[in-house]
């Protein structure tokens, strides 16, 4: 409780970005402390430690913090969900709507063998589009979810609703 305590004090509220009447959640200053950044990610390797995973996946960019240091504490392999266009070879990709428009995240075609087992992993959980679109790239390969991990989530904005076939877990609370 103290640590995420510790964790929470590091998460500045940003009224009106990006746009009017949002508060964005900016993790930077906790990214940029050490003994926060440690404690954040030591917390989420544990809020995830009986999960069985294989691979991890994560969105550019916030995501990618949160997704290696988990991979690298538990010698899993990192799976780079990109924006389209980024990555060399074949890809998979998934399109998800945004409040305006709709965006769409890539994988390798061959970066989830069939049957493996993966943990999606990112800073926030807001409306879910973004993990609900990586968990569809997980399914499409022929992986299954093996859970998701978020170090904020915006419940009022009730992502976990669009995630509600998978164990979700999440450090810190803004309702
Ligand atoms: P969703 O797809 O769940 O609506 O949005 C989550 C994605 O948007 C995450 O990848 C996250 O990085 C980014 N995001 C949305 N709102 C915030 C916010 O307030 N703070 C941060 N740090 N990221 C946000």
């Amino acid at each position: 409780e103290r640590t995420i305590q510790v964790i929470r004090n590091r998460i500045r509220a940003v009224p009106d970005h990006p746009g009017p009447g949002v508060v964005f959640r900016d993790i930077t200053p906790l990214m940029e402390d050490g003994p926060s950044l440690h404690a954040a990610v030591d917390a989420l390797a544990e809020a995830t430690k009986d999960l069985d995973y294989d691979r991890v996946i994560s969105a550019e960019a916030r995501g990618f913090v949160f997704g290696t240091a988990l991979a690298y504490r538990s010698r899993k392999g990192l799976v780079l969900a990109r924006k389209p266009g980024k990555l060399p070879r074949e890809v998979i990709s998934v399109s998800y709507e945004l409040e305006y428009g709709t965006d769409s995240l890539e994988i390798h075609a061959d970066s989830i063998p069939p049957g493996a087992r993966v943990l999606v992993a990112d800073d926030l959980l807001a409306t879910g589009g973004t993990a609900r679109a990586m968990c569809e790239l997980v399914e499409k390969s022929g992986g299954s979810v093996a859970g998701c991990a978020f170090l904020i989530e915006l419940a009022f904005l009730e992502g976990r609703k669009r995630l509600s076939d998978y164990n979700v877990v999440s450090l810190i609370n803004y309702s």
